[in-house]
């Protein structure tokens, strides 16, 4: 049964080795490109129509560490999961197509062609026929608006359809490479546009400045742009307008409750400590003394020993994380409350603290993270 495919590589094997495009005139190369597509058509559809038969096996489930036939005809055809599964779902889709099937087996239609035929004429079978001509005729591009036209017309319902697209909304975020990312939206067409539209102000503004400073941009680069600056003022706002995570975090102390920092807004000093965290270190200076204000800010942020899973609260000590005599600030966040067992373990091992909040740990001052 496979005598006849396997002498065929082979011949094909052998040709194709040797073969040697100079040789050719402009007619003789034409012709070979047109044999060639043929050939790969056909190779297409017999590929597709078995490998229908492996997924319906599970032969490849003895076959090494696939997750399913998808990853499987990935692997061997050196192709995404995801083509590979439009792929299998083609072939279980041709058992109702004959007539496409039968073009598919004759050469004449290629994957791409093949794929998009057999989602549209499942949906609507009557159109199967239309849609072959469209592929002989109108190039892919046409057959696929031809396919959409027809999945449209197919589905009468159109709040389901947005109900589906919505269901299946996404914004998916992907590293691409050490320096390189990826995001992207999928949702209902009016949300996606509604965004495109909060993005074309930003863009004007963009494409203004570029043309300020004379350099041209990509309108799709400009529209990557638009979207960084979007977020960025999105983030600069929710911090203005007093939203609930960006002033609950002060530097070097971390998250701070709610209540906490409510009690503490009340004293103008410690409003401005806490609206801008840096502004711990312009109380800082280098003497041993710390202000009565910032102990009342650091009595209120650390109620007990900072080191974790240590709940004393009484007789705490203000320990200098980097100390007085290797020039360590008496700044907010170089100041933490510790017990006297967590004080005198720090000094005698010589540790540093590090994390946030009352959730800290003791690590040797050589890790402490610059
Ligand atoms: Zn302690």
């Amino acid at each position: 049964m496979f005598e006849v495919l396997r002498e065929s590589i082979e011949s094909l094997g052998s040709f194709v080795a040797v073969l040697d495009p100079a040789a050719l005139d402009g007619v003789q190369a034409k012709e070979m490109v047109e044999d060639f597509a043929q050939l790969e058509r056909l190779a297409s559809a017999g590929r597709t129509l078995v490998s229908g038969r492996v997924a319906e096996t599970g032969a490849r489930a003895n076959d090494g560490p696939y997750r399913d036939a998808g990853a499987w005809m990935a692997d061997v055809a050196g192709t995404t999961i995801g083509r590979a599964k439009a792929t299998i779902e083609a072939a279980t889709r041709l058992a109702a197509l004959p007539s496409t099937a039968a073009a598919f087996r004759a050469g004449s239609l290629s994957q791409v062609q093949v794929e998009a035929i057999s989602v549209a004429a499942t949906a609507n079978p009557r159109a199967e026929r239309a849609l072959l001509v469209s592929a002989a005729t109108d190039g892919v591009r046409g057959l696929k608006d031809a396919c959409a036209r027809v999945e449209a017309a197919a589905s009468t319902d159109q709040a389901e359809r947005y109900e589906s697209a919505r269901v299946r909304r996404s914004l998916r975020f992907r590293r691409i490479s050490d320096v390189e990312g990826s995001l992207e939206m999928r949702g209902p067409l009016d949300l996606t546009a509604r965004v495109m539209a909060a993005l074309e102000p930003i863009e004007g503004n963009l494409f203004e400045e570029a043309r300020a400073s004379e350099c041209r941009e990509e309108p799709a680069a400009l529209a990557f742009d638009a979207m960084v600056r979007m977020a960025d003022d999105s983030a600069t706002v929710a911090f203005e307008s007093g939203g609930s995570r960006a002033p609950a975090t002060i530097v070097g102390v971390g998250p701070v409750p709610v209540d906490v920092l409510q009690r503490l807004v009340h004293d103008s000093f410690l409003k401005a400590l806490i609206t801008d965290g840096t502004d711990g270190l312009s109380v800082s200076h280098l003497g041993r003394t710390i202000p009565v204000r910032l102990r009342t800010a650091l009595e209120e942020l650390q109620p007990e020993c900072v080191i974790a899973g240590c709940h004393t609260d009484r007789h705490l000590e203000i320990d200098h994380n980097v100390p007085v005599e290797e020039q360590g600030l008496t700044a907010l966040w170089n100041l933490n409350r510790v017990c006297r067992h967590h004080h005198r373990v720090k000094t005698v091992k010589k540790l540093r603290i590090v994390g946030e909040g009352t959730n800290k740990r003791l690590v040797p001052a050589s890790d402490e993270p610059p």
